[in-house]
């Protein structure tokens, strides 16, 4: 048996990740953790039977405490640091957010085999978790459908021979659309994505393009690569999840359903596969893949995000905590989609980056600019 614990086990990924483990006879779960969704946690608990479980706050615990028995229940910061040192083999991490950072590199510490499916654990301490990655001898399996083709397409493959990765995107809802569409586009438009069912922060990342610089400045770290050869290509079928091409001419792609259980499961066994029920891709019935460059103009938070990885040091940190309270402040129709655009440039201009920075700065970046964001509002 292998052992799992998942981390944001009621979102997507969770949800879609113990959907895997349901239809395997040899994998267990070991602890979950919910932010608040306590009545699917308390199915997940009757059904998975974890040691352990964690959520969001004292009163959630309180509660789940009154619906169920045989389970030790913590809470908070503190209880996914308490989970992510359980006795599981892979730690899924796919909480949303920064909140995810803590307790990744606490897991790392317990020398786990982490399932990454936070981005911004490396979008915004990219240096500090691969280095601790690195001492403490462990893997980093990346979850995100294009990092897991790019995973794939490395197998067996040499670093000095990769010419550059060719990091795919859908494009989202608005493809095509400029400025002054975009200023019109309402809430229900941005959570329509044309080919992945996601959660709703990263379904409106997908929109803006914000998604696809969040997984380029991922991409960097976990394939330890200069940011000039990354390069990002509007796929709008996506079916191929990304590409590698190497110092020969040679390209290398990953292509499948656009369903994030075949990256998810891949994490778990790679570099081994094995058989499932998800639908198989037919080429003949798609017919035609394009490719195209992506508009960085018109989606300026792409733009924001790589000149935010060339910068390095907190500027990341700062994107990322701006943009999730700005899709945050989208999501509850306080501000239009464009203003997301135009205040994450304003905290960029207006952050004073630290080179190199530790934990700590990255925390107070991440801080500082959220506290910048609601101000405005
Ligand atoms: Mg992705």
């Amino acid at each position: 048996m292998k052992k799992i614990s998942i981390l944001g086990s009621t979102g997507s990924i969770g949800r879609q990740t113990l959907d895997i483990v349901r239809k395997s006879n040899d994998l267990e779960i070991i602890s979950l953790s919910a932010h608040s969704n306590i009545e699917l946690l308390k199915e997940q608990i009757e059904e998975f039977k974890p040691k352990m479980v964690s959520v969001g706050n004292e009163e959630l615990r309180n509660r789940l405490k009154e619906m169920v028995d045989g389970v030790e229940i913590l809470s908070g910061i503190e209880g996914m640091k308490t989970i992510a040192k359980d006795d599981s083999e892979i730690l899924f991490t796919s909480v949303v957010g920064m909140v995810g950072l803590i307790p990744t590199l606490e897991a790392i510490k317990s020398k786990k085999t982490i399932a990454l499916a936070n981005k911004e654990t490396l979008v915004t301490a990219g240096e500090i978790v691969m280095e601790e990655a690195k001492r403490n001898g462990i893997k980093i399996i990346p979850v995100d459908s294009e990092h897991s083709a790019i995973y794939q397409c490395l197998n067996g493959e040499r670093q000095n021979e990769i010419e550059k990765i060719l990091l795919t995107a859908s494009g989202g809802p608005f493809r095509g659309m400029k400025r002054e569409d975009l200023e019109k586009v309402k809430l229900e438009d941005a959570l329509k994505h044309p080919n992945w069912t996601m959660g709703k922060k990263i379904t409106i990342d997908s929109a803006s393009l914000m998604n696809k610089g969040l997984e380029f400045i991922e991409a960097k770290w976990l394939f330890d690569i200069d940011i000039d050869k990354i390069e990002v290509l509007v796929h709008p079928e996506s079916i191929v999840h990304s590409m590698v091409e190497f110092v020969d001419g040679s390209i290398i792609a990953q292509l499948g359903a656009p369903d994030m259980r075949i990256p998810i499961q891949y994490a778990i066994t790679e570099p081994n596969r094995r058989e499932n029920d998800i639908e198989k891709i037919d080429l003949t019935k798609i017919g035609q893949l394009n490719f195209e460059k992506p508009d960085i103009n018109t989606f300026k938070p792409l733009y924001l995000a790589i000149e935010s990885a060339k910068l390095g040091g907190t500027m990341p940190a700062v994107l990322n905590a701006a943009n999730e309270e700005l899709v945050a402040q989208f999501l509850n129709e306080k501000i239009r989609f464009t203003d997301i655009f135009d205040r994450l440039e304003m905290v960029l201009e207006k952050h004073d980056n630290i080179k190199r920075p530790n934990l700590q700065e990255i925390l107070a970046a991440d801080e500082w600019a959220r506290k910048e964001i609601i101000k405005k509002v």
